[in-house]
């Protein structure tokens, strides 16, 4: 079947963006993840809050969600919007390492050892770490936190498939990960050169047949539509290989060119991305490729197969989502270790300094890193619960609402119901009564639709 004959079906399930100004006016601007945002933290958030965030999130008795960032990469891809740290030798972590020892020592002191770590995700640029690393990591969190052996947990961790093999992948798995998100953006070498990022297709094929050899839980696989010289008919071949691998999950991100703000940005000519239409088509042919072959749509950039635990948690209206995205398990609190990396403790939302000297230099000091932060009112948190039934179940019962905080929902949320009504009229949502329902196409644009609830966001 061709793009064009696809475009032109309307296939079952996921609705196709017939409308190029809907992108225009809700497709662009940074991606809308949770409440509060990090933007809404503020300076001045101490140690001693952090340590009392960390004494309410201990009396909740809520699992735990750990991540951990690693920044160190050695590539240098030319649409790179991350904060990272370049290196070519993996010697070069081995003093993050120990900061990061420093950190979970520090927290682990305020925090109840006996609490389940019942998910816990590496993100950024994991796979620059030589195996002899991950183990140490991992030894040093079991050390200080307790990991969990539970065959329920979700472990999860980024892998770049040009900094793995079927070495790494087994090496994981001995580890504890049951989980992996494979980035692999494109398969044409055209789009991949454009980008400065070669990765033989072989490549994602080893490791993508050796995860499901491995028995690893839930493979997903990452892709990037918008970047220098795709097509709907290059796309279209891409997805078709990367369907025909068979993946449990797949993110479909759109890449936003800002080279005025990400530096590596510089080395991608705008007269090289595809103009409007071929976005348009792009993305529509993508989306009826991963109807036809029974992905389920879950919201923003996100699909899974039916019997994903994602998407059987959404049939359920029992998905949630925390600071690592979509998620399967019972809301719980998020911790997150290394640069950058934001936790929600009890009432409270944090972030770690941004900058590496910056994180060391507090730790070297003895101190929890904690740069900034938010405790969270009462208005906070039914905003936070508003947002993520938006984005989980797709719509939003004001009454249930209401009734779980004590109040006239509607009347208390008057002003984002008010600046919904554009999004009505585009035909994103529908308002029925005291419900809310997000349209199928409203569903790609879930984290516009959810951000007008935002009192914080300037
Ligand atoms: S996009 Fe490329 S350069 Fe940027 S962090 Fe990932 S691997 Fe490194």
């Amino acid at each position: 079947m061709t793009a064009r004959a696809i475009i032109d079906d309307h296939p079952q399930g996921i609705a196709l963006i017939r409308d190029a100004g809907l992108l225009r006016r809700y497709g662009s601007g940074s991606r809308y993840a949770s409440y509060p945002t990090a933007e809404s933290l503020t300076t001045g958030f101490s140690d001693t809050e952090l340590a009392t965030a960390l004494a309410h999130s201990n009396a909740s008795g809520r699992d735990l969600s750990v991540y951990m960032h690693l920044p160190f990469c050695r590539q240098n891809c030319h649409h790179c919007a991350n904060s990272r740290i370049t290196a070519s030798n993996p010697r070069r972590v081995e003093p993050y390492i120990s900061r990061l020892d420093r950190e979970m020592v520090l927290v682990s002191r305020h925090l109840d050892s006996k609490r389940e770590i019942s998910q816990l995700h590496w993100g950024g640029t994991p796979t620059f770490l030589t195996l002899g690393q991950m183990s140490d990591l991992i030894d040093r969190l079991d050390a200080r936190f307790g990991l969990s052996n539970s065959r329920h947990r979700d472990y999860s961790i980024k892998i770049d498939p040009r900094e793995a093999d079927v070495f790494t992948l087994r090496h994981l798995q001995a580890l504890g990960f049951n989980r992996l998100s494979l980035s692999v953006l494109e398969l044409d070498p055209r789009v991949q050169r454009a980008i400065n990022r070669y990765q033989p297709q072989v490549l994602t094929e080893q490791l993508v047949d050796e995860a499901h050899r491995l028995g690893f839980h839930s493979l997903g696989l990452e892709l990037m539509h918008g970047l220098p010289g795709q097509t709907r008919e290059s796309f279209a071949e891409t997805l078709e290989q990367v369907i025909a691998m068979a993946p449990a999950r797949l993110s479909l991100f759109h890449y936003t060119h800002q080279p005025e703000r990400f530096t590596a940005q510089r080395r991608i000519r705008a007269e090289d991305l595809p103009q409007a239409d071929e976005q348009l088509a792009i993305l529509n042919t993508a989306l009826a490729m991963l109807a036809d072959a029974g992905y389920v749509h879950i919201g923003m950039e996100v699909f899974a197969r039916p019997e994903d635990p994602l998407a059987i948690a959404q049939a359920r209206g029992k998905l949630s989502r925390c600071l690592n995205g979509y998620s399967a398990f019972p809301p719980c609190d998020h911790l997150g270790l290394g640069v950058g990396a934001l936790s929600r403790l009890g009432d409270s939302v944090t972030r770690n300094p941004m900058t590496l000297g910056e994180y060391e230099a507090r730790l070297d000091a003895g101190r929890l890193p904690v740069e900034r932060g938010l405790r969270l009112t009462d208005d906070d948190h039914l905003r936070a619960r508003a947002i993520e039934r938006l984005m989980c179940d797709m719509c939003l019962d004001l009454t249930t609402l209401g009734q779980e905080f004590g109040l006239d929902a509607g009347r208390h949320l008057g002003d984002a119901l008010a600046r919904l009504a554009p999004a009505e009229r585009d035909g994103l949502v529908r308002r029925r009564e005291q419900r809310i329902e997000v349209t199928p196409t409203g569903r790609l644009l879930i984290h516009r639709l959810a951000a007008v609830f935002d009192a914080r966001a300037g």
